[in-house]
């Protein structure tokens, strides 16, 4: 089993896909990777996922990625004595630490570290940014505000702060009993939500150490502002539109979109585009025009991924989703601009020999008929490099280490296979052409280009670069030994 297109899929796991065969379906129609958001759900049905992922994953013999997502430091409203209230533009809103039932005059924000960094003039955001709070007077624990925009409000709703830098710990009490939850099922990502600096990834990778790799959510200002510091700190990146468009106006989302994108593809990390993209889907077995268009443009500007997140965790239409982005994907990739633009946006420094040796995979693979090329990795490494160079042909990712191959499964244009262990470098040829073969990217007469590390087994050390034919019996005779 291959998938014909380059961009990968991210299906969110929750309510509406929580059996063997809607996951199975969801795979079958085009997902890579399977999120747990873990704001959602008991560890018990979380598990519960997980195993159903890597039950599939033994059943079809093919690597599958899970990410597990933190809810990270996300405040959220008291509760109402009556579950809601309706707030009307020109009212004065009081937030504090009262625990006690709000109303239509006051509720609290259980939040002491919010009133200490409010200002008057700040903006509170509440519900997605459905209604929008100012602040009038503030103290240590209380701020009255002036309802700019009103709405009816609930309990526990969501509340974003933009104009103020939240003296916020990157990881709450929750967020560490998560990960820690989340690590010992063995997820192959694990997010994080609202990062703000650079040590917010740091300090979660101590944490995590070495179990998983790390992808740091862009979802607020000050994450822009330290963007470059947080994507070096980071495995992977996730451009999280749905808060981004809270915290920022709507339309500073797309320009944010376009240029972290082109960040992480030149530092060779792997960035997600999430939230939204098939928003109507949830209650609709038809995409819009305008939602489609959005699914394109983030495979044209060369995101690795493209994710769904209630569409297939509680939406009506799980499955189609997953269809429709694959679809879409299917028709930009197969149009020349698409790879005009893919080739325009490539800006890559090449700084070491494995550097070298994948634009060169590249050059020669598009230069002559070569149907894919081979990658042996210990670390993952080299295949991120040559998913960097966004080559014409197939990437095909070899390793022993089933780890590494699942967290290749977000990477662009990376096909992951599972090898035995490799100590020659004929015998890695050898296997290289039978996967190639075997998945349909060649055939016996066709030829691909090899690349690994002598000796082999350690990691970082790509320094050999082949053209192979795919005859087994071609590869004996030219090999000496
Ligand atoms: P969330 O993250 O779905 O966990 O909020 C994604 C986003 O904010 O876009
Ligand atoms: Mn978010």
């Amino acid at each position: 089993m291959r998938r014909n297109r380059n961009v990968k899929i991210v299906a969110t796991l929750g309510p509406a896909s929580n059996d063997y065969e809607t996951i199975l379906a969801l795979f079958r129609a085009g997902a890579d990777v399977f999120r747990l958001n873990m704001s959602h759900g008991s560890h018990d049905e979380i598990e519960a996922r997980h195993a159903l992922v890597r039950r599939i994953e033994e059943e079809t013999g093919r690597p599958i990625a899970i990410l597990a997502d933190l809810q990270g430091p996300k405040l959220r409203l008291g509760s109402f004595a009556s579950g809601a209230a309706e707030l009307e533009e020109g009212d004065r809103f009081r937030l504090d630490l009262d625990p006690a039932p709000g109303d239509n005059h006051r509720v609290s924000l259980p939040h002491p570290e919010v009133f200490a960094a409010l200002e008057p003039g700040a903006s509170l955001l509440v519900d997605d940014g459905k209604l929008r709070l100012k602040v009038h007077r503030c103290g240590a624990d209380f701020a009255e505000c002036n309802v700019i925009v009103g709405g009816v409000v609930s309990d526990r709703k969501g509340v974003n702060v933009p104009d103020v830098v939240l003296p916020l710990k990157a990881l709450s009490e929750k967020d560490r009993t998560d990960l820690e939850f989340a690590c010992s099922l063995g997820v192959d990502w694990i997010a994080l939500s609202f990062v703000q600096r650079a040590g917010d990834v740091e300090e979660a990778r101590v944490l995590v150490a070495g179990r998983a790799a790390m992808l740091a959510k862009i979802e607020k200002p000050a994450a822009l502002k330290e963007f470059d510091a947080i994507l070096a700190a980071a495995d992977g990146v996730m451009v999280a539109r749905g808060d981004l468009g809270v915290e920022m106006p709507v339309q500073a989302v797309p320009p944010i979109q376009k240029r972290l994108v082109r960040r992480a593809r030149a530092a060779g990390k792997p960035v997600i585009v999430a939230t939204q993209m098939l928003e109507s889907m949830i209650a609709s077995p038809m995409p819009t025009r305008a939602e489609v268009s959005d699914v394109a443009t983030a495979i044209y500007e060369g995101a690795d991924a493209i994710m769904l997140s209630a569409e297939s965790a509680a939406g009506s239409y799980p499955v189609e989703a997953v269809r429709t982005m694959h679809n879409v994907a299917i028709s930009v990739e197969s149009d020349p601009t698409w790879r005009e633009i893919i080739v325009a946006s490539r800006h890559i420094e090449h700084t070491s020999v494995a550097d070298g040796i994948v634009a060169a995979a590249r050059e020669i693979a598009e230069t002559t008929d070569i149907k894919a090329i081979c990658c042996f990795t210990e670390s993952g490494s080299t295949p991120g490099k040559v998913a960097r160079e966004r080559p014409q042909v197939p990437i095909i990712a070899l390793s022993p280490r089933i780890e590494t191959l699942r967290r290749l499964c977000l990477t662009w244009g990376t096909h992951c296979v599972a090898t035995g262990p490799i100590d020659r470098f004929k015998s890695a040829v050898v296997s290289a052409a039978q996967a190639a073969r075997e998945f349909g990217f060649a055939e016996a007469r066709d030829q691909i280009v090899v690349t690994a590390g002598v000796p082999f087994n350690v990691p970082g050390t790509t320094n050999i670069l082949r053209v192979a034919p795919c005859d087994e019996r071609l590869i004996y005779r030219a090999e000496a030994d």
